[in-house]
């Protein structure tokens, strides 16, 4: 949707984002910055002034699209004087060689530098700015962004960076140090939010529960007790790390009406060495236990993953106990990747990446098999029973259909003639196979 304010005398900018969540948040961020400015925001990249590429570093191939797409966008700079650059974190990850490979590139900028960019538009013509200097303190407060899809739904950032330092990981690099925004200004942003009709939040962060407030001596259990008080009918987080899933925290999901008893839990490898290697900072045996303590403090709780397969030092039997731990955790849906070297991460630079390229291929093919068969049974479990979903988008195959999620985070295809939009409505489950669950419209 375009902005209603156009004007001739405003500059254009015009945004695409890749990758998780975080950018989609960052992207009205940098919306909110440039309305700040007095630019307008428009959605195709012809009439722009500036068009910036929020990208994503995470996976060399996601890195390639952005490439292609900016190669593509190069062509834009014929007809008109548009500048065209790179910001997120893969602007922080390649640095200098990411100019190097594009040199037609007007400005690459790092996730820490955002609120310089309307400075973009008083530079002189051919020349370039490159700033990627890191801001341990940088939390973006005070920039009102700018939702422009209508959804329901809104992402809340609670904290920013990650220490982890897991070794196959760019996100330190990309992102920085770990650093959490105040419990009141967190609340204050989802009781706008509330305000304004979004019925559901997601706390965002690298490692969202590991956010703390030292001073007052609050943890993440606290956080979300402070934003359920708020009274937005639904509250998510992504994505966690399991170590910090402390009573408190589960204590705080069970009791909480308004938080989704939905839990992703990357676990990333079944074998203890394999995890000692990737830093992940726990064993086999707890993060099993940490399973069976979540099972047991928050009933009806659905559980996700992230898997990578054929890290270095993966030999056939330590994959065996990937594949067994997938089934003793039977988890609900899992986010399953093949290990590919990061530049700048410590695995690159120290472990040789041994598991040879088909065997990485066979490997994910096996996961993705066992995933698929439980993501359908636990499907299949859903036939029969009384869901509430939040409506938040349009079906896509045929008139009156509308997608909505449960509260354990699956999607619901319904139809009705009737305007369903952000409602939390009750659904009962008819049919539900691999890929979709079909639901019927009870209230
Ligand atoms: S905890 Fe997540 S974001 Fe942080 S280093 Fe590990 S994988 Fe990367």
């Amino acid at each position: 949707m375009a902005d209603t304010h156009q004007s001739d005398l405003r500059h254009t900018v015009y945004i695409e984002t890749y990758g998780c969540q975080m950018n989609v948040r960052d992207s009205e961020m940098l919306c909110g910055i440039f309305r700040q400015a007095g630019c307008d925001i428009i959605d195709t990249p012809e009439k722009a002034d500036l068009i910036l590429l929020n990208t994503c570093a995470v996976r060399e191939r996601a890195e390639q699209r952005v490439i292609g797409r900016v190669t593509q966008l190069f062509s834009l700079k014929k007809q008109s004087s548009v500048r065209i650059g790179i910001v997120g974190c893969m602007a922080q990850h390649l640095k200098d060689a990411l100019l190097e490979s594009l040199p037609g590139l007007d400005f690459i900028l790092g996730p820490d530098t955002y609120r310089t960019l309307p400075e973009l538009f008083d530079l002189d013509p051919g020349e370039h700015r490159a700033d990627w200097s890191t801001n341990r303190d940088e939390l973006y407060e005070g920039i009102p962004s700018w939702r422009r899809d209508g959804s329901p739904v809104a992402f809340v950032t609670v904290m920013r960076g990650c220490d982890m330092m897991c070794t196959f990981c760019v996100v330190p690099h990309t992102r920085g140090r770990e650093r959490c925004r105040s419990w009141r200004d967190i609340v204050a942003e989802v009781t706008q939010l509330a305000e304004e009709g979004v019925m559901e939040v997601v706390l965002l962060g690298q490692t969202v529960n590991a956010w703390r407030e030292e001073k007052e001596k609050m943890g993440f259990g606290d956080l979300l007790r402070k934003v359920s008080a708020t009274g937005i009918p639904r509250i998510r987080f992504t994505s966690p790390h399991p170590l910090y899933y402390g009573e408190e925290e589960l204590k705080a999901i069970a009791e909480c009406e308004n938080v989704c008893e939905s839990i992703h839990l990357p676990v990333q490898a079944g074998n203890t060495d394999v995890l000692k290697k990737m830093n992940r900072r726990y064993t086999r045996e707890e993060y099993l236990g940490i399973v069976r303590t979540i099972r047991q403090s928050i009933p009806h709780v659905t559980l996700s993953t992230d898997i990578i397969v054929g890290f270095p030092g993966e030999t056939e039997s330590r994959f065996e106990d990937t594949l067994s731990l997938i089934a003793e955790c039977s988890f609900d849906s899992g986010y399953l990747f093949k290990y590919s070297p990061r530049s700048g991460t410590r695995a690159e630079r120290e472990f040789e990446d041994d598991v040879p390229a088909e065997e990485k291929q066979r490997r994910l093919e096996q996961v993705i098999e066992l995933q698929t068969e439980l993501t359908r049974r636990s499907q299949q479990a859903m036939i029969g029973g009384q869901y509430e979903i939040l409506v938040d988008g349009i079906g896509d195959r045929g008139p009156n259909q509308w997608t909505g999620r449960t509260r354990g985070n699956r999607t619901v295809v319904i139809e009705s003639e009737k305007e369903l939009m952000g409602r939390l409505v009750k659904v009962i489950i008819e049919e539900a196979g691999t890929w979709t669950v079909r639901g019927r419209l009870i209230e």
